[in-house]
């Protein structure tokens, strides 16, 4: 009872709230914790069947457990995508996603303006096992056609990118990637599967760190990959058992429950950001406003029909550089200072100092990055006061 039908088509509100449910014989109406690491057989037989995979029961909570499998399956319902396998955060999902499959000689092009982290992988690690990359303009679609070799495995992206919001044609970059016999692979943070699910233009991979709107209330780490079945029996699922990026039950619990709110959350965060960036745009002491969703926006279009509505960040340059940045954060009275975004909380940051302050000023100037950029993930305050904390903010300076 209550449990999705296979063969069935639901709604996303409906399989936010029930996909991937699976009820114990008590009939408990939340998702059942199966705070477990391992599972007890009713016999050495059982054990073996298992182990061979002739039986698909439980074997052991890094290959597989009851709460992580119902998030597996509730966010695979959700994006559209045959499977789905949680990892522990997202930087695991990002690096599982890549080095599950990628071997030394291969070639990775990803989009510049890139998550720390992904760009960290990119650029540092994957290199010590003979991996190499090109960094391209990920809004110019010709610079990622030159940069496609025969070596070339994967094309890498986040749209809209951290912190300048740039919109990537999703459709355009996928055919591109397959043309070159590559894989499109879609960091889909900022977008969240509410707003837009990428493998609908192609994209291969899907990856999700759920720290941010998934959960969304700044409790736990988590994150996922999105793949068909081919590559998740080809590369993913004996990759993950044997190097363990495995989610833990009780946050794979947590993310379940968080997924019932996602997408009122995110359409909530989106009508406050919206309103939010109109009201920064007005402000004189404001330079420029940078909003997905403003018409104003360099690719308003593409946002529109790839994305819906235009997010929940708003990234604007104050008149000034690092000195009044700070001036202007420290005025701040609701609205926190921190790193994190898609939280209920809403969170500004000062990207030059703090998530991209490892890049050298020329990759920071050619990101677009300024002195004076701060970058606001817009929670769910009644907007009106999320307005007047910026604004009495902006008085200050
Ligand atoms: C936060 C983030 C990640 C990493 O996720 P964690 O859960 O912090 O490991 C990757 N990509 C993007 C775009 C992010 O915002």
């Amino acid at each position: 009872m209550g449990e999705l039908r296979p063969g069935r088509e639901y709604g996303l509100k409906t399989r936010l709230v029930r996909g991937g449910l699976k009820r114990s014989p008590n009939g408990e109406t939340s998702e059942a914790l199966y705070l477990t690491s391992g599972f007890a057989y009713d016999s050495p037989e059982t054990a073996e069947a298992r182990f061979k995979g002739d039986d698909d029961g439980y074997v052991y909570s890094r290959f597989g457990n009851p709460t992580v499998v119902a998030f597996e399956e509730r966010l695979a319902l959700i994006e559209g995508a045959p499977v789905a396998r949680a990892t522990a955060t997202g930087m695991a999902a990002v690096s599982t996603a890549l080095l599950c499959h990628l071997r030394q000689g291969d070639h990775v092009v990803a989009a510049r303006a890139m998550f720390g982290g992904c760009r960290y992988v990119i650029e540092d690690v994957l290199p010590r096992y003979g991996i190499t990359s090109t960094l391209v303009d990920g809004t110019n679609l010709d610079a990622w056609r030159a940069a496609v070799t025969p070596q070339t495995k994967v094309l890498f992206l986040e749209t809209p990118s951290n912190p300048t919001l740039e919109i990537i044609d999703l459709k355009a970059v996928a055919e591109i990637a397959h043309k070159g016999g590559a894989r499109l692979v879609v960091d889909n943070v900022f977008a969240t599967p509410v707003l837009q699910r990428p493998m609908e233009y192609g994209a291969d991979i899907v990856v999700y760190s759920a720290t941010k709107h998934i959960d969304g209330q700044g409790r736990c780490l988590g994150g996922a990959i999105l793949c068909d079945k081919k590559f998740l029996t080809d590369h993913l699922l004996t990759f993950i058992r044997n190097t363990g990026p495995s989610l833990s039950p009780f946050n794979a619990w947590v993310l379940l429950k968080s997924l019932e709110t996602l997408d009122l959350r995110v359409r909530a965060m989106c009508e406050h950001a919206a309103a939010v960036a109109d009201v920064l745009a007005r402000e004189p002491k404001v330079k420029r406003v940078i909003y997905p969703g403003r018409p104003d926006h360099p690719q308003a279009a593409l946002a529109r029909a790839q994305m819906g509505l235009g997010g929940s960040l708003v990234t604007f340059e104050i008149d000034g550089a690092k000195a009044e940045a700070f001036k202007f954060a420290n005025a701040l009275n609701l609205i926190d200072i921190s790193n994190n975004l898609g939280d209920a909380k809403s969170l500004i940051t000062h990207p030059s100092t703090t998530t991209h302050f490892r890049l050298t000023p020329q990759a920071r100037a050619e990101l677009g990055v300024t002195d004076g950029m701060l970058r606001l993930s817009v929670g769910l305050e009644d907007p009106a006061d999320i307005a007047d904390d910026l604004r009495q903010a902006l008085k200050m300076l």
